[in-house]
């Protein structure tokens, strides 16, 4: 029966006879294609493009923040929502009392940038807990395919790479950030490769390297399409070696301070039984990536479902400084069909493989390897205002990136080899992408900015530290491909080191929320009220009708 099931539930899934008839026309364009190049936008070009289609500039889009360290400044709306949001704690009845966990370092999430912090600090002999909100390693750095730079070849230097990192970014990058990025990459490569983990080489032992969208050298380092799986599975294993704490299932839903305002700790949430917990630290890191799942503009995710924007509530309510928070990106190819995973990520490694995106008549409209701002706005256009895109039985637009030349341009063999996930991904639909091409419209992808950081990941609040995508500043207004994984080792290890080298002549102070009661004098003096709670923890997708009133979280202490 389940077989039977299968199959017709595959009848349902796969190609209309109107996205057939569509196919035929990418196949017969593609013998042409295959021999056109597409001309790259020139700057001003570019920057009409981002104006007119990119989500970011739609106005409404964002607001300026009434309160807080970056009041008067812009931000996206829905990070705004969670910044400038009370805490789920009460500062009057909450019992900071009994200290269950005392230790030198916290670091708050088990990303990679969370697990590298972990590391470094223990490194330096600290004692180190790592708290996360759901199981170690669910997490964007998980689910990333398509690989990290760095700038290890001969024909490549750091400052090429610091280069194509400004350019991708508009020139509004941080450039101290931006260097100690590039400078520390290949050393973060051969760390990974002495701790297990298993790069994609060419037959004489060195890295397969590749291009991605905006980079002038191939310096992409992968395993497969799940570099992001390999990198966590390599860190997580260390990190359980190394006589490092672990508590799952047990998000920080508030940060503790002592009376100056030093951070001192945090306050977890025991997800199985609704207690919280008081941790008290000399350092604290927070590593809780990006915003996803709050659904800038209502656009789909790549994101992990953990991806709530917790560690900048969090942030902005001790007082840190946010940058670049009025800017999101976008990747240029989220999954449109099938519509049972729309938003998924499909990695812009196939199109540096030599997949090309076409509208509905089989026409090439963009550059491929533009940088994802430029792409994603391209296949805006498109779709909205070209009205050349292609519509799914449910109702959703698309271009097509035709994979199928990825095998016709590097040989029978290399999608299967190099992008295996992205296969099985597909194949469980009845889609192959050898054959097919496959429908992708722009999702949600990078927060772009964070909380303002240090080259050592220090913020402007004293002892907390951040690092990975809930830091801002390193990528400017766009990120490359591979930046990422390259930035959250980097700037994880930075962090972990400082904190646990700062913590030997530090003393953690008696831990109090006053500065949650001064952010909800603020708040109430602006005018928001107190419906509106932060961290999220996790998305709720329920219907309104179906929102049901639940004690879900009635712990001691919150209101
Ligand atoms: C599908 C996909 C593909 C990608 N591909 C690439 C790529 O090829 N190359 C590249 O460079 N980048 C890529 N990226 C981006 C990159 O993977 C991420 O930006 C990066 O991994 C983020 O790492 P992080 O450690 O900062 O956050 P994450 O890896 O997301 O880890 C954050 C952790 O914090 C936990 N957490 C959240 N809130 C709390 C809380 N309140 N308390 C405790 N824990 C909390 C989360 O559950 C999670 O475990 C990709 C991203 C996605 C989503």
């Amino acid at each position: 029966m389940a077989q039977a099931q299968l199959k017709q539930w595959r009848t349902v899934i796969t190609y209309s006879d109107e996205m057939r008839r569509s196919i035929e026309k990418v196949t017969a364009t593609r013998p042409l294609r295959v021999k056109q190049s597409f001309p790259k936008l020139k700057p001003e070009e570019k920057k009409e493009l981002l104006a007119k289609y990119h989500p970011d500039y739609k106005p409404g889009t964002a607001r300026k923040l009434v309160v807080g360290a970056n009041k008067g400044e812009m931000i996206v709306n829905e990070l705004c929502n969670v910044v400038e949001a009370y805490s789920r704690m009460n500062p009057e009845k909450a019992d900071l009392t009994e200290i269950r966990i005392h230790t030198d370092v916290l670091v708050i999430g088990g990303g990679g940038a969370g697990a590298a912090a972990a590391l470094a600090a223990r490194q330096e002999d600290a004692s180190v807990v790592l708290c996360t909100k759901l199981r170690f390693g669910d997490s964007n750095t998980m689910m990333a395919q398509g690989g990290i730079q760095a700038a290890d070849k001969a024909n490549d230097s750091p400052a090429t790479h610091y280069l194509d990192i400004m350019g991708g970014g508009g020139y509004t990058n941080i450039p101290s950030l931006v260097q100690a990025l590039v400078l520390d990459a290949p050393s973060v490569i051969e760390w990974l490769e002495e701790l297990g983990m298993m790069f994609d080489k060419e037959t004489d032992g060195t890295f397969v390297t590749m291009h991605g969208g905006g980079t002038s050298r191939r310096r992409m380092h992968a395993a497969r399409d799940y570099t992001g799986a390999e990198i966590m599975r390599t860190l997580r294993d260390e990190v359980l070696n190394r006589d490092i704490q672990v508590i799952e299932f047990s998000p920080a839903v508030e940060l503790l301070t002592d009376v100056e305002g030093s951070c001192v700790g945090a306050v977890l949430l025991n997800m199985e039984t609704n207690e919280f917990i008081v941790v008290q630290t000399k350092k604290t890191i927070i590593a809780t990536g990006g915003c996803g799942r709050l659904h800038p503009q209502e656009f789909p995710t790549t994101n992990h479902y953990g991806a709530t924007a917790d560690g900048l509530a969090l942030a902005y309510r001790v007082g840190c400084k946010l940058a670049f928070v009025d800017t999101i990106q976008y990747h240029p190819t989220g999954v449109a069909f099938p519509e049972l995973i729309s938003g998924q990520l499909i990695t812009e490694k196939m199109r540096s493989l030599g997949a090309q995106l076409v509208n509905v008549d089989g026409e090439r409209f963009v550059n491929e390897l533009e940088t994802r701002d430029a792409v994603a706005s391209a296949i805006i256009k498109e779709c909205k205002e070209r009205k050349k895109g292609v519509e799914t039985p449910g109702g959703l637009v698309g271009v097509w990136l035709d994979t199928p030349l990825i095998d016709i341009l590097k040989g029978t063999g290399r999608t299967l080899r190099l992008a295996p996930a992205m296969v099985r991904q597909f194949k469980r639909f009845g889609i192959g992408i050898i054959n097919d091409p496959v429908l992708v419209y722009p999702s949600q992808h990078y927060q772009n900015g964070g909380v303002l950081i240090d080259e050592s990941g220090r913020t402007n609040v004293p002892n907390l530290y951040v690092a990975g995508e809930a830091a801002g500043g390193i990528h400017g207004r766009n990120r490359l491909m591979g930046n990422s994984l390259l930035d959250i080792l980097v700037f994880g290890r930075r962090a972990g080191k400082d904190a646990a080298q700062k913590s030997r002549a530090a003393s953690g102070g008696k831990p109090t929320l006053n500065h949650v009661a001064r952010f909800h004098k603020e708040l109430k003096k602006a005018g928001i009220t107190p419906d509106r709670r932060s961290p999220v923890l996790l998305p709720d997708y329920r219907s309104e009708e179906a929102k049901i009133e639940v004690e879900a979280f009635a712990v001691k202490g919150w209101e």
